[in-house]
């Protein structure tokens, strides 16, 4: 598919950060190449169809540079899940557990209007422990989680099965 190559094109691997033995998967090339971050986000709302969710979900950082495109091209409104203390008001949070810690989300607590229909994007879907953790936060304020959207999915971690039965779009996945 063209747009897994466009992207795959400008993803970098950056060995040893954020600590020894990992490889990072750095997709700042993406967002920088104008032609290539437009294709990717329509890519996105094309995938799950305008008019087939309400609101985007952005996740704390990278996923609000996609977030507000995605809903800026749909028509919609961006919500933040947010690392902990940033939001100014009351929160639900989740606290989930990263290869070495743990982290914790958060969600303002009426961030949602009754079933309002929620699509959660991010550039990278490694273990899946954090879109699962913005999963439960988004079911508990209210919103129903209509599917996922990534730039690039690291398949072999097999964070699907934690977000099942839910529609998991990846522009690009690595085996
Ligand atoms: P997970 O919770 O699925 O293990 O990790 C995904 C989260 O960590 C996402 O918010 C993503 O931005 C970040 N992340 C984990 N690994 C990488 C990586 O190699 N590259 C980038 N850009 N983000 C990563």
């Amino acid at each position: 598919e063209a747009i897994a190559d466009l992207v795959a094109s400008r993803v970098l691997d950056v060995p040893d950060f954020p600590k020894a033995g990992i490889v990072f998967k750095d997709l700042m090339p993406v967002f920088a190449d104008g032609p290539t971050f437009r294709s990717a986000m329509d890519a996105i709302v094309e995938h799950h169809g305008r008019g087939s969710f309400d609101v985007v979900a952005g996740i704390e950082a990278r996923g609000f540079v996609i977030a507000a495109a995605v809903a800026y091209a749909a028509g919609v409104g961006v919500v933040p899940v947010r690392k902990a203390g940033k939001l100014p008001r009351k929160v639900l949070s989740a606290t989930y557990a990263l290869e070495y810690g743990e982290a914790t989300l958060e969600l303002h607590a009426d961030a949602f209007t009754a079933d309002q229909r929620v699509l959660v994007v991010d550039d990278v879907l490694a273990t899946g422990g954090t879109a699962a953790a913005t999963l439960g936060l988004i079911e508990q304020a209210g919103g129903t989680v209509t599917g996922f959207s990534v730039l690039l999915e690291l398949e072999f971690l097999g964070a699907r099965a934690k977000l099942a039965p839910r529609e998991v779009h990846a522009l690009l996945a690595v085996a």
